[in-house]
């Protein structure tokens, strides 16, 4: 257990040395195709025998899941504003988050202070 603490704690180490995201997005983009599928599967079982309460719920577990795993994978900031200095040299973007609308500022914000998706302060 003492041993699989360190290792996790080397690799969370690593990553943040390194500047990574703290999740990896093809492994996001994964999950929420395992959750598409399983959903599919559970739509096929049968809506008799009282089980569609169930399944209604057991599908809309999985639609919370896929919702906030997509707020994982950083979308581009809407009405991305880039501001200069006299010299022409970039003091900072602002803009909106695309998922709440809510203001964000690329120097505080890597993802929504309100609704936490991550954000693609990019270009194009
Ligand atoms: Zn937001």
């Amino acid at each position: 257990m003492a041993v699989l603490a360190k290792a996790v704690k080397q690799d969370a180490d690593s990553l943040l040395e390194k500047g990574h995201r703290k999740m990896d997005e093809k492994k996001v983009r994964e999950a929420i195709k395992a959750m598409e599928n399983q959903i599919a599967i559970i739509q096929k079982i049968p809506k008799y025998l009282g089980l569609k309460e169930k399944t209604d719920k057991k599908i809309e577990e999985r639609q919370t899941a896929i919702e906030a795993l997509e707020k994982q994978l950083p979308k581009k900031v809407d009405m991305r504003t880039e501001y200069k200095d006299l010299n022409g040299a970039m003091v900072c973007f602002e803009g909106f988050c695309p998922s709440c609308g809510c203001a964000v500022e690329y120097y505080r914000n890597k993802s929504c202070n309100r609704c936490t998706q991550m954000l693609d302060w990019s270009k194009n």
